[in-house]
């Protein structure tokens, strides 16, 4: 697939953040929509951002495309300070806030060819490998009217690489796609991502597509930013550590971890036992492993696996979630 990027970065810094927030606000008379939330996304990513429906995702890219006005805070788009420097920022960046709209009686091509004239003539060489980048070649001069909402997604996508985009904007960019369509979709971003060094930002309520799309995440709920980072720290930032036991007397190993102080619990499983290692203060979750696994061989008991359960952003997602509606229970209480 041909690569698209020019490599040119004249509209933009070379900040290393591709989008950042500080103290961003957004209140729509009493209620807090976005509240004071500090995003920062690293450039060359995939990112998330991760949150349950009405946890102001939408509000969020509205104000970073400069489609509603902030309340408070600050923001910037490729390290151009956005509403000052709009006008250049948005230059470099393609958006899909809502479901694409096409000329239905024209053919995607065509549809492009539009785009590319208010552009000005240079884009029209674009037109091609945009449609090649997004899987569209072959259906390109079909009417769109005669497509699929998944090929309308990706020639959204063309249309946003028409501006040969450092950073893509997309909302829910997957609602409404099947599974072969979210396939196609998650490869295209990694390419883009991957190849490219495009940065792409999607927002999603999908906690297993962001997991597979991305590699980085924010998780987001009722308008504040509960956790972000690199996604495989933010699931290992889950504060209950598992472990996976292989032994040769499941019943002998249960009566040690009875008495062991650094496992919580212990139970039987599929692939032997698993413990939930104690979560007290003053040891790492590798000395409590090291601790099981001397308390058990010292026991006379053979240990033929120790391995640690990797937490997914899902089980991390929950256990944020879950804390959160406790201590609003505390609140109420
Ligand atoms: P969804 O996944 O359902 O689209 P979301 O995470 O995108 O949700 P937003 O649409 O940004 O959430 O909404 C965040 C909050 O702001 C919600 O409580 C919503 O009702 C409120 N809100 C959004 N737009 C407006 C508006 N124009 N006027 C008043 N309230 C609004």
């Amino acid at each position: 697939m041909p690569p698209i990027s020019e490599g040119s970065t004249t509209a933009a810094s070379n900040s290393e953040t591709a989008v950042e927030t500080i103290g961003l606000t957004k209140r729509f008379g009493e209620r807090v929509a976005i509240d004071g939330v500090d995003l920062r996304v690293p450039r060359g990513s995939a990112f998330g951002f991760l949150g349950p429906n009405g946890a102001g995702k939408t509000t969020m890219i509205r104000m970073l495309l400069g489609l509603t006005h902030a309340s408070a805070g600050s923001m910037s788009l490729l390290g151009r300070p956005v509403p000052a420097e709009r006008a250049q920022a948005l230059e470099r960046v393609g958006a899909i806030v809502e479901e694409p709209r096409f000329h239905p009686h024209l053919s995607g091509r065509e549809n492009l060819r539009i785009v590319a004239a208010v552009r000005g003539p240079h884009v029209h060489a674009r037109i091609g490998p945009a449609l090649a980048r997004v899987g569209l070649a072959e259906r390109a001069d079909e009417k769109v009217k005669k497509y699929s909402l998944g090929m309308r997604q990706r020639l959204g996508v063309a249309r946003c690489l028409l501006a040969d985009p450092l950073l893509l904007i997309l909302d829910e960019p997957t609602n409404g796609l099947d599974p072969g369509g979210i396939q196609e979709f998650r490869e295209m971003v990694r390419a883009m991502v991957e190849q490219e060094g495009r940065t792409v930002f999607l927002s999603s309520h999908l906690l297993d597509e962001v997991e597979k799309i991305c590699d980085h995440a924010a998780i987001v709920d009722r308008g504040k930013i509960v956790v972000q980072g690199a996604i495989s720290e933010l699931a290992e930032g889950a504060t209950q550590h598992e472990l996976i036991v292989g032994v040769d007397d499941l019943d002998g190993a249960l009566a040690v971890l009875d008495g062991c102080e650094q496992a919580r619990e212990a139970r039987r499983s599929d692939e032997g036992l698993r413990v939930v290692l104690d979560d007290g203060s003053g040891w790492s979750a590798a000395e409590r492993a090291a601790a099981i696994n001397a308390a058990l061989v010292g026991s006379g008991i053979a240990v033929s696996r120790l391995e640690p359960v990797r937490q997914s952003l899902e089980q991390r997602f929950l256990e944020v979630t879950s804390r959160l509606s406790d201590t609003t229970e505390e609140v109420r209480a």
